[in-house]
């Protein structure tokens, strides 16, 4: 939904075509972090600190290289790249301490069949329920925070997820949560009935266009500073 809001033609070449892409550096650091995270709230409490997470890090790594035997042409200086990956992993522990709570999900899929034609779901990075049924969203993200005034676009995903969950388990979470290791920085908010059900209207609408767009097999081209970053901008009508 990201894809066909940012570009209609770059859905069509992703989602449509499915075109092969090379692995991205930003991508691949991103699932190392998220990975050795998920690993860490799998140790008891008292373990959960940034020495484990730095220990955890080599295995989480070598799973990675061996699912994705390319990731070797990809990271060149494994150095380098371990200890960027470290400051990451400091930076989280800045920011929350994990061994205060306990986190009862990670990785949690939610899904639901928006309508007949529409099936709607993620991966939550992780989920919190506190002992008095309170629900937290978390969500990680490598990179920097959004400028300000982007903040309410950064929140959609975590509302869609909020939706999900609301809508499969009746419970309204109280918090989300987006975690910036780049820059360090957190943003939170808590969802409101309004706010759901208005990202529900604009998820809606955006599937409608999507399939529109499937039926008519038009997907128009749209230039952006993303087309600096975008694969397939050799391609691209856009671009040629
Ligand atoms: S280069 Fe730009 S316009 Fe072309 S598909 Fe990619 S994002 Fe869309």
């Amino acid at each position: 939904m990201n894809d066909f809001t940012n570009c209609p033609q770059l859905y069509k070449y992703r989602a449509i075509d499915q075109l092969p892409e090379p692995p991205s550096v930003d991508a691949e650091r991103g699932k190392l972090i998220h990975a050795v995270l998920e690993d860490l709230f799998e140790e008891r409490s008292e373990k959960r600190t940034l020495d484990t997470a730095l220990d955890l890090l080599p295995a989480a790594w070598k799973r990675q290289c061996e699912t994705q035997p390319e990731l070797a042409q990809l990271v060149l200086d494994q150095k380098e790249w371990i200890d960027r990956a470290s400051a990451l992993l400091a930076n989280y522990f800045e920011l929350e301490q994990p061994h205060t709570f306990e986190s009862t999900y990670r990785e949690l899929h939610l899904e639901k069949n928006v309508s007949e034609e529409i099936y709607l779901h993620g991966y939550v990075d992780r989920l919190d329920i506190a002992p008095t049924g309170e629900v937290r969203i978390v969500d990680y993200k490598t990179g920097k925070s959004p400028k300000p005034g982007w903040e309410e676009k950064a929140l959609f995903q975590l509302r869609v997820y909020a939706l999900l969950y609301w809508q499969n388990q009746g419970v309204l979470p109280r918090l989300l949560k987006l975690i910036y290791l780049g820059d360090r920085k957190v943003i939170e908010s808590s969802p409101t009935e309004a706010q759901l059900k208005s990202a529900e209207k604009i998820l809606t609408n955006i599937g409608q266009e999507i399939l529109t767009a499937i039926e008519t097999m038009h997907f128009p081209t749209k230039k952006s500073r993303l087309c600096d970053w975008c694969f397939f901008k050799t391609i691209c009508p856009a671009h040629n």
